[in-house]
């Protein structure tokens, strides 16, 4: 009775020891397989107006666009230009250790206005996609302040002339968007722009051809995850920060990979 307990028991223990080796090793594995799979992978963050407007999602409060910021750099982690994230994502330059592209789509007045003075406390740059139809309406950016947010470190790249729908407007109407918008903020600001944001997000087929006849190299998208060096170029992912977000989901989301399900699912299996 004893010597069969005895039995049982070690018997039992090789059984968790060969677990916890199986375990071990699939990790091993699944990690490898993750940096090989995946490539290189940034957060980018997508904001758009910062400012008080109750309910609406895409207004985020000065003081919330604040204590994000103090979380980046208690953190350390390191904003990147424009430029850097391409070079970081082409494998030309290596990434920091906690890399983070901060970007700002429309054109909204008070991101010269707010946004601006709360980067410059911690001498963070980020990239602006300009609606440039919208330049010098009322509550959106005047050139004067593109002026200022490009000569204080921030890339200002294109985001169409009338934020139109690309998809519902003729194959003609998306070429003057995505020529236009470029051309008009290269003459401007005097620098070389070949990275586009879609109006919501949407594309079609005729946007993709056109993208890469016009000779852009990447396009940012709203679809939910980190960009990646894997990722088809004009369809880079970004995080959109919403206004009814906590900071503790923000945090989260803005830390896990979109890899991190299928690393996992790799895990157990
Ligand atoms: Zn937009």
């Amino acid at each position: 009775m004893l010597k069969r307990l005895r039995l049982a028991t070690s018997t039992k223990i090789a059984t968790i020891a060969a677990i916890i080796l199986a375990s071990v090793a699939c990790f091993t594995h699944a990690t490898a397989y993750a940096a090989e799979t995946h490539g290189i992978q940034i957060p980018v963050l997508n904001y758009h107006s910062i400012g008080v407007e109750s309910g609406n999602t895409y207004v985020l409060p000065p003081d919330e666009f604040a204590r994000q910021m103090a979380y980046l750099a208690a953190q350390h982690y390191t904003p990147l230009t424009l430029g850097d994230f391409v070079r970081i994502i082409e494998k030309k330059q290596p990434s920091p250790p906690k890399p983070v592209l901060l970007t700002f789509d429309d054109g909204y007045a008070n991101n010269a206005e707010v946004a601006l003075p709360i980067l410059q406390r911690y001498g963070f740059p980020a990239t602006l996609f300009l609606s440039t139809g919208a330049v010098g309406q009322p509550g959106y950016l005047s050139w004067p302040q593109v002026q200022e947010l490009s000569a204080a470190g921030w890339d200002i790249a294109p985001h169409g002339i009338t934020h139109p729908h690309l998809p519902k407007v003729s194959r003609e109407q998306q070429r003057e968007e995505l020529a236009e918008s470029r051309q008009v903020i290269e003459h401007e600001l005097g620098k070389r722009v070949d990275v586009f944001a879609y109006p919501y997000g949407e594309y079609n087929a005729d946007t993709l051809k056109l993208l890469s006849e016009l000779g852009y190299r990447y396009a940012f998208t709203i679809q939910e995850g980190w960009a990646s060096s894997n990722q088809s170029p004009y369809k880079l992912r970004r995080l959109v920060v919403h206004e009814e977000e906590s900071l503790e989901d923000w945090i989260q989301r803005l830390q896990r990979a979109e890899d991190k399900t299928a690393r996992l699912k790799k895990v157990m299996s």
